[in-house]
């Protein structure tokens, strides 16, 4: 038996290796809190939230605050029992969902390191690798051929766009690269950037230019479940929501409603637990799935690769921040050109 000693956070700043743009919003760097949970036999389990105001409403700052809150209620609870403690940090943080994840994470790699085996063999031990495709935020139509070119010769096989800012430059660029590179699959990502009807005339360009569009992501605002049934109806190209699914409830209502054909999970929405949960409701569904990240450092990335290939779900794996960052220090992952390996 081990029990939780401490829970402590510390904040830190990661770096973009060029500017990221997406729909409404450009960045160069962004904050990431290292989290270590430390058992009274000494193991150190360690954990990243990357916060977002964007997606999640969350600052930094105030999750900050969550430490001691945070220690206090794991403290003297052992870890080997993970599944009560998740259910404690449900209830406590629903607004703070990134926290949520690091701290499960924490939790989950202490209790590997205790019983020496992996997360991902504790999440099931689906995969030992998973490839990662590459994201090219917005830029101008030339940038975007030449960083889609680089990205090709470096061996990514998909690459993830970004568009939802102007509607004919969007179909220019995706049209630039498929003729710069014909055998080449596309994600192409609008972060809620479009109406539904611009999404659609966006898919039937794609599909009348025989664009290998794998899948359209959050064409439209979150909140509008009936926009993405409509883009879907009308597309032809399979929906995958992004920013509207956070919580296990959000995927079951977008499965009810018949609003996609695939969920981006991410970590940092919805913490180990309910990512666990949206897996299992996806597959009752024959919903696909893909897991994505946000600008997770060393840790954050670890997490994502061992949830991953544990659970063996995802037909597609956007989880590029190590190589969108300046720096970053694998932790307890590998990499071999586009793959991730987990480690223990
Ligand atoms: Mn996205």
């Amino acid at each position: 038996m081990a029990l939780i000693k401490r829970v402590t956070f510390k904040l830190n700043e990661v770096f973009y290796q060029k500017p990221f743009h997406i729909t409404n919003s450009v960045r160069s760097s962004s904050k990431v809190i290292a989290i270590a949970l430390e058992l009274d036999n000494g193991i150190i389990g360690r954990g990243e939230a990357s916060p977002s105001f964007r997606v999640n409403g969350e600052i930094e700052t105030v999750l900050m605050g969550f430490e001691t809150p945070i220690s206090e209620m794991l403290r003297n609870r052992e870890v080997q029992r993970y599944r009560p403690l998740f259910d404690t940090l449900d209830k406590f943080s629903r607004s703070a969902p990134s926290l949520k994840a690091g701290v499960q994470y924490a939790i989950l790699d202490a209790f590997s390191t205790l019983i020496s085996t992996p997360v991902y063999e504790i999440l099931g031990g689906a995969k030992e690798y998973v490839e990662t495709d590459f994201t090219i935020s917005i830029d101008s139509l030339e940038n975007t051929v030449q960083d889609a070119k680089k990205a090709s010769e470096k061996g990514f096989k998909i690459l993830k766009l970004k568009v939802g800012e102007d509607l004919p430059s969007d179909i220019a660029r995706v049209l630039a690269v498929q003729e710069a590179l014909p055998s080449m699959h596309f994600v192409v990502d609008a972060n809620m950037g479009y109406t539904p009807k611009q999404a659609v005339t966006f898919a039937e360009a794609m599909v009348s230019n025989g664009v290998k569009m794998d899948l359209f992501e959050q064409p439209v605002w979150s909140d509008d479940f009936d926009g993405l049934r409509f883009v879907r109806q009308h597309s032809g190209i399979p929906i995958c929501a992004d920013e509207s699914a956070k919580t296990r409830f959000d995927a079951l209502r977008l499965i009810r409603e018949e609003c996609v054909d695939y969920i981006n999970i991410k970590l940092m929405k919805s913490g180990i637990s309910d990512a666990l949960a949206i897996v299992e409701l996806a597959r009752s569904a024959h919903v696909g799935l893909m897991i994505g990240c946000m600008s997770e450092s060393g840790v954050g990335i670890a997490q994502s690769v061992h949830f991953a290939c544990g659970t063996g779900a995802f037909t597609h794996h956007d989880l590029d921040s190590p190589f969108l960052l300046k720096e970053t220090t694998p932790y307890k992952y590998r990499t071999e050109g586009c793959r991730l390996l987990p480690i223990g």
